[in-house]
């Protein structure tokens, strides 16, 4: 039996208690919860068949009340001593992706990216769209091809037309970029026909990750009028291994910024699901960026309430994203497309310029909040690297 040490100041302390899911050398994947730099296998300790299942959907679609008994077994389960063959050094498993993603939908809800993206994209014009105000924007993306952090991603090929030429070209994207994000993972989904209130987003989404919304620029602003993002941002998408449940983040729950004009009622809310979340972007070993999440104009609540108004049904393990978090500094925007201004004003990143991303190139999103009880919890990393272009 093994009685698991939690080092000071870690960020998976008993009031994180993230699930993920794992592998070990010569044994399938299973589901895991991390406590200090240690995984606990849940297969193996709580006498469950959904734990031994490559995904959290099972487990997810037991419902909430579920979420809050196993929280509760886990904590006595870490607190007293555990058998040595289900607890794992973090570095010594494969983690992979934690959830099979049902529909996956990207929003557009901090004002401070979507003011700057409209100056950059449409400049001279008003840069909000007048219906942004009104309804949290947001777009169906590929769900096919969400992947977790340590999954390298080939640069894209597609057209592109700068505004300098007459005709479009096929090649690689020239202008890679990130956008840090959260994403919420429904935990049990309703039926068609049934909007979700507002008042149901605790019970109904089971967790949150880091979501790197990886974006051609070039390939976007050539094909996204009318019909909006498409191949510019379907080759991938990454996320975090480690699922942030609902339940720790109590203590991150802050009111969301003044909405004016106020929305209509199906977007009210009588107890804001604004987070007091602090993103982080790292370039090739230095942070260059630190978007604050408490800033976000829609909550994810209004998300949820918004992409069911109209009697779309949702599924356990749907995905739905915030859009890139963006506070109101230079040093807190969660692109690159924001950060160098549109490429006109570059970064210095570890001795060298950048503006968008170049091949072998690694870039790490980080997230953490306050914790219940005190100290921070943490949501782990998404990390990536740019590998070349191979069908130019
Ligand atoms: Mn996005």
């Amino acid at each position: 039996m093994t009685a698991i040490e939690i080092p000071d100041g870690s960020l998976f302390g008993l009031n994180n208690l993230p699930y993920g899911v794992f592998s070990t050398p010569g044994a399938p994947r299973r589901v895991g919860v991390r406590v200090g730099d240690t995984v606990v296998d849940l297969a193996a300790t709580l006498g469950d068949d959904v734990f031994a299942r490559p995904t959290l959907n099972a487990f997810m679609a037991q419902g909430h009340r579920r979420w809050v008994e196993v929280r509760e077994r886990i904590t006595e389960l870490v607190s007293g001593d555990v058998p040595d063959a289900a607890v794992h050094s973090v570095d010594e498993v494969t983690l992979h992706l934690p959830v099979e993603v049902g529909d996956y939908v990207d929003f557009y809800a901090s004002e401070h990216h979507a003011t700057n993206l409209g100056k950059l994209f449409r400049p001279g014009s008003p840069p909000l769209m007048p219906n942004w105000k009104h309804l949290p924007v947001g777009y169906h993306g590929r769900a096919g091809t969400v992947i977790p952090s340590g999954t390298d991603i080939v640069r894209p090929c597609g057209q592109r037309k700068a505004p300098d030429e007459d005709t479009p070209t096929f090649g690689e994207s020239r202008r890679l970029d990130i956008e840090a994000e959260l994403g919420f993972v429904v935990g049990t989904g309703s039926e068609l026909g049934r909007p979700v209130p507002t008042g149901e987003f605790g019970e109904r989404v089971f967790g949150v990750v880091i979501v790197n919304d990886w974006s051609a620029r070039d390939i976007q602003a050539w094909e996204y009028v009318p019909l909006g993002p498409f191949l510019g941002k379907s080759f991938a998408t990454s996320i975090s291994p480690w699922v942030v449940p609902l339940l720790a983040l109590e203590a991150a729950r802050v009111d969301t910024p003044t909405q004016d004009p106020e929305p209509l009622p199906y977007l009210t809310e009588t107890s804001p699901w604004g987070l007091d979340i602090e993103l982080e972007v790292e370039l090739n070993g230095e942070v260059v960026s630190r978007p604050p999440y408490r800033e976000m104009y829609w909550s994810p609540a209004q998300m949820l309430a918004h992409l069911t108004v109209n009697g779309a049904s949702s599924r356990t393990g749907d995905l739905f994203a915030s859009g890139t978090v963006s506070g109101p500094e230079r040093d807190q925007r969660g692109a690159f497309i924001e950060l160098t201004w549109g490429g006109k004003e570059p970064l210095r990143v570890a001795g060298e310029e950048r503006t968008f991303l170049q091949d072998g190139d690694e870039v790490v999103l980080r997230a953490s909040a306050p914790g219940v009880g005190g100290g921070r919890i943490g949501f782990g990393e998404v990390r990536t690297r740019i590998l070349p272009a191979t069908h130019t």
